[in-house]
């Protein structure tokens, strides 16, 4: 049986016999296009409960994996392991960009957050949580709430995203709009001379808790904001909240824009889309918009778009829950949030500059800072 991704292939064999060395070359975890030398990948299972998760953590150099946990209905198990290593990936370099001591993890649940999420299920993924020692720290991510985080808290410290009442740092979801609002007022600042969004047609694609504090922060500032959600009821609602224009066409990608803020899932920038893009500028929260990397952001290059690298812009619901690690209080987050601002404006330029994609130029930063670190960590133990 072939189970195709669009950026991975992966072949597995359900009831064929195959030969040891068939199987090896299969190698079906360590031989994905999405495994990058990720450190420890654990699959949790409870009959019980039906749980069903992967925690995968990509390095630790820079410090404990953090990231959240997403709970969504996967088409299949390949799929949520693709997107566990992805995710997982994309923290180690969001947090080292960011200037975190943080390195990067991930965590999926498979299944319908609103129909399979239960409290039983929570606290036995936050001991398997608990049984990796503070190696992975988790926090909310698609599919969960702050109360999900406060559930987990008393099976084990190792999570992020607590509620204010319980001594947490409360939702992230608007500091990471805030962050995306600041890294797409960067992008237009570069790409239009002013980074003054009013009269710009923004395009929000996923207005789920980030897209609408982000719909706040644009309508705030005069942006004539268009809005597409697979969620009907949703879209009626935040249409009425913002006085916003919801999307009636079939084809986002293709309309006329100044800007498409991703704020859905990964990958929507792919071969099939890239071609139809007309927006000027990409800035959005989702993560790992960029279905290949490097090919998808050479491509935006060439087409003159500008694309605000996410793991840069969507740093502070990390900023946020690091805040309750380093004890720090809102002040400091809003200052490291707004900072977003000056980094992908520095990164453009620098991107320009050296004829790079902008993708390349954040991750060049990351990737020297975790080098640097590692030589350091290497050359403290053998002192
Ligand atoms: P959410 O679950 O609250 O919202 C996601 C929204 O996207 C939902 O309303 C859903 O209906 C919609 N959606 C799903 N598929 C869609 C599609 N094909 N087209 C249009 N809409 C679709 O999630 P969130 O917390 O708002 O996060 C949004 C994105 O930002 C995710 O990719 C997440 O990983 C990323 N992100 C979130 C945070 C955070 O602080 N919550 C931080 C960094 C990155």
């Amino acid at each position: 049986m072939h189970v195709l991704f669009k950026d991975v292939k992966i072949q597995y064999m359900e009831t064929e016999v195959v030969n040891k060395n068939d199987l090896k070359k299969l190698s079906p975890v360590f031989g994905q296009l999405s495994f990058d030398n990720h450190e420890q990948v654990v699959f949790c299972n409870d009959k019980d409960t039906g749980l069903k998760a992967i925690i995968s953590i990509h390095n630790t150099v820079m410090g404990p994996a953090l990231g959240g946990t997403r709970m969504w209905q996967y088409k299949n198990e390949w799929e949520a392991l693709n997107d566990v290593l992805r995710l997982s990936r994309g923290m180690t370099y969001k947090s080292a960009i960011t200037g975190l001591n943080l390195g990067g993890g991930k965590a999926v649940i498979i299944g319908d957050a609103k129909t399979q999420k239960t409290p039983e299920l929570m606290l036995r993924f936050g001991e398997f949580v608990h049984s990796l020692g503070g190696r992975y720290i988790t926090a909310e991510d698609v599919g969960m709430a702050t109360e999900d985080m406060d559930l987990v808290r008393t099976v084990t410290p190792y999570v992020t995203g607590i509620s204010e009442e319980k001594g947490g740092a409360g939702n992230p979801s608007p500091i990471t709009a805030y962050g995306v609002f600041m890294g797409m007022k960067a992008a237009a600042k570069h790409a239009f001379g002013t980074e003054i969004l009013e009269d710009k047609v923004i395009y929000v694609q996923g207005i789920g808790n980030v897209g609408e504090a982000l719909v706040e922060n644009l309508t705030n500032e005069g942006a004539k904001v268009i809005i597409s959600d697979i969620n009907q009821g949703r879209l009626e609602e935040i249409r009425d909240k913002y006085n916003v224009k919801i999307y009636e066409g079939d084809n986002l990608y293709a309309e006329e824009m100044d800007i498409y803020a991703p704020c859905a899932l990964g990958a929507t920038i792919n071969d099939e889309t890239l071609p139809q893009l007309k927006a000027k500028v990409i800035a959005g929260a989702a993560n790992n918009q960029l279905a290949e990397e490097n090919k998808h952001g050479l491509l935006l290059q060439q087409k003159g778009i500008v694309y605000a690298p996410d793991f840069l812009i969507n740093a502070g619901g990390i900023i946020n829950v690091y805040a309750e690690l380093e004890n720090y209080g809102k002040k400091e987050i809003i200052r490291k949030t707004e900072n977003i601002y000056n980094t992908t404006l520095e990164i453009l330029k620098n991107a320009a500059a050296n004829g790079i994609t902008t993708h390349q130029a954040a991750f060049d930063i990351a990737q020297a800072r975790i080098d640097a670190r590692r030589l350091k960590n290497t050359k403290g133990q053998l002192n």
